[in-house]
């Protein structure tokens, strides 16, 4: 079997501190594993730049007339994570046998790479990295990555544990997965959804190599609310028997008020009144602004608008090159 052709995906907003780095290893790695023959030489590194403010795309550029396995992708804003992923998997796909999507930061082991390319090779379509232990992630961000999980897998929806956006995809399944034209897309929510063979790669995870989180706080809850509305509608029951348990509740309020008011007690009416008002008040609030997060979603989707504008890119041409020479 002739070897396969690789694209290795690399998202950058931001990332001048750690391009250099990761170029240099990156780079080393598919040499490699051209030299091993598990992947042939029409193999390559697409750097997306996710509109970048800083030297981001000006570096990549560099990279890429320095070696001629490099190409970039510049997108024509910040359109985020996962918009850059899916811009780097349209325009490559059909070029490539297999695609691997890695963080900029290295922060997952970019040798996992080659275990990744052997399952492909075996026949898998699909290889999931998952991080061993997060030893080297902030307390705070453990536990709440940790609980995410908690409440995605307690919603039903189906999520591999510690794997992030390190994955490998057949052409097949990257093909498929864009067929999933949802606009704010959780993608490691929908690669289980995709089927196919797949298999896990676990590597430890390691710190960042330089410059700071994308993620902080604020993103980080509005991605799981994300994640949370995008897959599952189980908030609006848990809110529906919310309300009928609390209907029961005022049944039992208006009648025991009731009965204090005959007897002729109506200060202590007042304060079951007042409860009564508070809880059927705060209730309201919740499920209308829950209804409204769906209500949100539905807006966003109906307008179909692209997930990603890309702006240039030298990946297509790269390709090109080879023939002419050829
Ligand atoms: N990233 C991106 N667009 C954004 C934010 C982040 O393309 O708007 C990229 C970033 O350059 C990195 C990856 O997504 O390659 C993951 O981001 P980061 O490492 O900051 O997140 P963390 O690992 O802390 O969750
Ligand atoms: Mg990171």
């Amino acid at each position: 079997m002739a070897e396969a052709t690789l694209t290795i995906i690399v998202p950058c907003y931001k990332e001048e501190a750690v391009l250099e780095k990761t170029n240099y290893i990156l780079v080393e790695l598919i040499n490699q594993l051209i030299f091993t023959k598990k992947i042939n030489f029409n193999s390559r590194i697409l750097y997306v730049d996710d509109g970048s403010t800083d030297r981001t795309w000006r570096m990549i550029q560099q990279f890429s007339a320095e070696y001629q396995c490099v190409t970039g992708l510049k997108l024509s804003r910040n359109f985020g994570h996962q918009g850059a992923l899916l811009s780097g998997l349209q325009v490559a796909s059909e070029k490539s046998d297999c695609l691997v999507t890695i963080d900029a930061d290295l922060q997952d082991d970019p040798a996992a790479i080659i275990a990744f390319v052997e399952a492909f090779n075996q026949g898998y379509e699909v290889v999931y990295g998952v991080r061993k232990k997060r030893v080297t992630d902030t307390f705070f961000k453990k536990n709440t990555a940790l609980f995410f999980y908690e409440i995605m897998n307690w919603l039903g929806v189906e999520l591999v544990p510690n794997h992030a956006d390190f994955r490998l995809l057949s052409r097949q399944a990257a093909m498929q997965l864009l067929n999933f034209k949802e606009r704010t897309m959780f993608i490691r929510g929908i690669v289980p959804l995709l089927g196919f063979s797949s298999t896990k790669v676990y590597y430890d995870r390691k710190k960042r190599e330089a410059g700071e989180s994308k993620y902080p706080l604020q993103k980080m809850i509005g991605f799981s609310i994300e994640g949370l509305t995008s897959f599952s509608i189980a908030p609006i029951k848990f809110i529906l028997s919310l309300g009928m348990i609390s209907l029961v509740v005022a049944l039992i309020i208006t009648i025991y008020s009731i009965s204090r008011k005959v007897m002729g007690d109506t200060v202590s009416g007042w304060t079951s009144m007042m409860i009564s008002l508070w809880i059927l008040g705060g209730l309201q609030l919740i499920s209308i602004s829950i209804i409204g997060l769906y209500i949100g979603k539905i807006f966003m989707e109906v307008k179909h608008r692209p997930r990603f504008i890309i702006e240039q890119e030298n990946f297509s041409a790269s390709f090109d090159s080879i023939i002419e020479t050829n």
